[in-house]
């Protein structure tokens, strides 16, 4: 069988690395975020590895990646970080999945699908400043109360999100006061606030649970941590072709890159369509071949680009190209691309082969 055009190395042991991290920063329980296919990985595989590592939760963003790693054989808790619809919560009840809840409707919702045989577990939701989801601090307490006398679900935990604790300290510290002061004398056994950016950079005594999701893919949003983790996705591809071609010609889709010299172009066989992103474009970007960075020349095409390799003499054509991974941060692509790198990772598109290691 020939080999992938694109493919995308899975490394297990850079997964348990970051985790290991997260571990010894946080000393909380994990609750390993998997939505987005884990971020572009493969989510049955990057569950399975973890299944082994005793976390309090998967958190997946729906009920159709809830149901595919069940169906995969996961026991680990499911959590259910997003509202559901009315048509999917029968399916919640049945398989015993944690969902968040933002409305007193949600909750006698589920109170009538779930039975005193089956009481469902559910976790509140508290809008801090994240305007996405939740109940307003003011409402907390009575929503509490009401939810409480509902008999058959059982509130076992009350979370809130960051909308920029990578961004705005001074913010992040109000909204952990606002969490704190609303949490206080919860008797709930799960307490939890923190995103990665959250965990690495704040801490607090009143949460006993974090929600890793980039830094567990050894990306951090905060890049003077970045030494402590690993990428755990390297995206690669081959260099299909190498010509010299002389100083004036043009190089890819609207002719933007001219070359100034002759120029030992390869051609490398990944493209927007798999996921590399077309907004690099005549940004900088670079690739990494044979441990050394090449410049991207010109747009990047649906299926293949272009990159400098001049001084690469040994380059030929079946070299294997690193396009982001340990030597290319996704982060710096991101930058390149006028994006953040969680955009760039779930947006590996499914023709690109996963291989896991
Ligand atoms: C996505 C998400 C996370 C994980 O965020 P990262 O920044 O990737 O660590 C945590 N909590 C909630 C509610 C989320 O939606």
């Amino acid at each position: 069988m020939s080999p992938p055009r694109a493919w995308a190395e899975i490394s297990f042991s850079a997964l348990k690395h970051n985790l290991d991290f997260i571990r010894s920063h946080s000393n909380q329980a994990v609750m390993a975020v998997l939505k987005a296919g884990a971020y572009g990985h493969g989510i049955e595989q990057i569950a399975l590895a973890l299944e082994s590592e005793n976390l309090a939760y998967f958190g997946v963003a729906s009920v159709i990646e809830a149901r595919k790693i069940t169906q995969a054989g996961i026991q680990t808790p499911i959590y259910l970080l997003g509202p559901t619809f009315h048509e999917e919560r029968a399916e919640v009840i049945e398989n015993g999945w944690t969902p968040s809840i933002s409305s007193l409707e949600e909750a006698e919702d589920f109170n009538r699908l779930a039975s005193a045989s089956k009481i469902n577990v559910v976790h509140i939701t508290l809008d801090t400043g994240m305007g996405r989801g939740g109940f307003l601090p003011a409402a907390l307490d009575t929503a509490i109360d009401k939810i409480t006398q509902l008999p058959n679900i059982k509130i076992e935990g009350i979370g809130s999100h960051l909308p920029s604790a990578d961004e705005d300290r001074a913010f992040t510290l109000r909204q952990f006061a606002t969490f704190e002061a609303a949490v206080k004398d919860k008797p709930f056994k799960y307490i939890h606030l923190s995103n990665s950016a959250g965990l690495l950079d704040y801490s607090s005594d009143s949460t006993n649970l974090v929600r890793p999701g980039l830094m567990l893919y050894g990306i951090s949003p905060i890049a003077s941590y970045q030494q402590m983790l690993q990428p755990v996705m390297t995206l690669k591809s081959r260099v299909s072709l190498i010509r010299t071609l002389p100083a004036g010609h043009g190089i890819s889709y609207g002719r933007d890159a001219i070359l100034k010299k002759d120029t030992r172009v390869a051609t490398i066989g990944a493209g927007y369509g798999d996921g590399y992103p077309r907004a690099i474009s005549n940004n900088g970007a670079e690739v990494f071949i044979r441990n050394q960075r090449c410049p991207v020349l010109g747009r990047v095409t649906m299926d293949q680009i272009m990159v400098d390799v001049s001084d690469l003499p040994l380059c030929e054509s079946g070299d294997e190209v690193e396009l982001f991974g340990s030597n290319i941060l996704v982060s710096e692509i991101a930058e390149k691309a006028h994006t953040i790198a969680w955009e760039v990772l779930t947006g590996i598109t499914p023709r690109v082969t996963r291989t896991y290691q």
